[in-house]
């Protein structure tokens, strides 16, 4: 369990290969290919953010390699800084969009389009079917988590008792394609119905037969440990798909993620995306190669560390993470 919950925090914190914060990306190729690259870099000021956004559309069109694409990414994300800055969702939306063609994985892609729905809901309608969304009982998808559990632990007759109800099953069969990780509903039902343990009905122990030995041994069918045997990924779409239940609809967005990416929880916060990506969208200035803040917001260097009790301002941000490329 512990070992289940540390990968799956571990898959949460997915890091890559992505360059380093804030350094600059070789750009000749950009150079070669986007007319009057440089001097449109030189010429980006955060008081119109359209140009940052149509440059990282000309750069993404061309853009190949992981640093190029950065590059568009960069540019796309001082955008959207910028439109949300002047609180523009519209536009913050379409740039928030636009980076999902300078990322590869569909889990990143995902989590993009979710943000971007979040900011603005016209963007990108909902492409699920909203039945299959409806409301789900919260104590029905509290039942069917427990039933993902029952199953684990080799306790099929709670799990059927419980699946035989079909509010169950349906609550289970919203998260079908997520679950296609760890053998799909088929093997839910299947693994239902095998436990418990044929030969010593979870007991762990069965009566010895050789006539050398006496006394009870450890089942040699369960190995002393009732349940499927589930591989770690199997253990975490277990896990997952318990969470998301638990977790109710609040954020149809987290979930609807889940179901389309398989991916560990993130949420669509917009507040996150340059942090996700490593970039600092308020240095809007290129100069001398570097990407600089515009004179007077610069933040504030952390002074001698004495910190002031009531000191309540939080230092720098500092990228956490970078998106992972898988
Ligand atoms: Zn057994």
């Amino acid at each position: 369990m512990t070992l289940a919950v540390a990968l799956v925090l571990q898959l949460g914190l997915s890091s890559s290969s992505a360059p380093p914060p804030d350094a600059v990306a070789p750009d000749s190729i950009i150079e070669s290919t986007v007319a009057d690259y440089q001097d449109r870099l030189a010429k980006l000021t955060p008081e119109n953010p359209e140009p940052y956004y149509l440059l990282g559309e000309e750069v993404a069109d061309v853009a190949v390699e992981e640093s190029e694409r950065a590059v568009a990414r960069r540019l796309f994300l001082i955008a959207y800084t910028l439109w949300r800055e002047r609180g523009d969702d519209r536009q913050a939306a379409s740039a928030c969009l636009a980076m999902t063609t300078t990322v590869t994985s569909e889990r990143d892609k995902s989590w993009l389009r979710a943000v971007a729905r979040s900011i603005d809901p016209r963007m990108e309608p909902a492409s699920w079917d909203s039945a299959a969304w409806a409301e789900i009982d919260p104590m029905v998808a509290a039942q069917a988590a427990v039933a993902l559990g029952s199953i684990r632990s080799g306790d099929g007759i709670t799990a059927r008792q419980i699946l035989a109800d079909p509010r169950v099953a349906r609550a289970l069969a919203r998260y079908s394609s997520l679950l296609q990780g760890a053998g799909g509903l088929a093997r839910i039902l299947r693994d239902a119905n095998i436990w418990p343990c044929p030969d010593c009905r979870n007991k762990r122990t069965v009566r010895s037969r050789s006539s050398s030995e006496s006394g009870e041994i450890i089942c040699g069918y369960c190995r002393g440990d009732p349940g499927p045997r589930l591989r770690d990924d199997e253990f975490i779409t277990h896990l997952r798909v318990e969470s998301l239940l638990l977790a109710g609809d609040q954020n149809v967005w987290s979930a609807q993620l889940e179901v389309d990416a398989g991916a560990p929880l993130r949420d669509p916060d917009p507040d996150t995306v340059a942090r996700v990506f490593g970039i600092d969208g308020t240095r809007s200035l290129y100069r001398d190669g570097l990407w600089t803040w515009p004179p007077g917001t610069e933040p504030k260097a952390p002074g001698p560390t004495v910190e002031a009790p009531n000191n309540k301002e939080p230092p720098p941000a500092q990228p956490e993470s970078k998106v992972g490329e898988g």
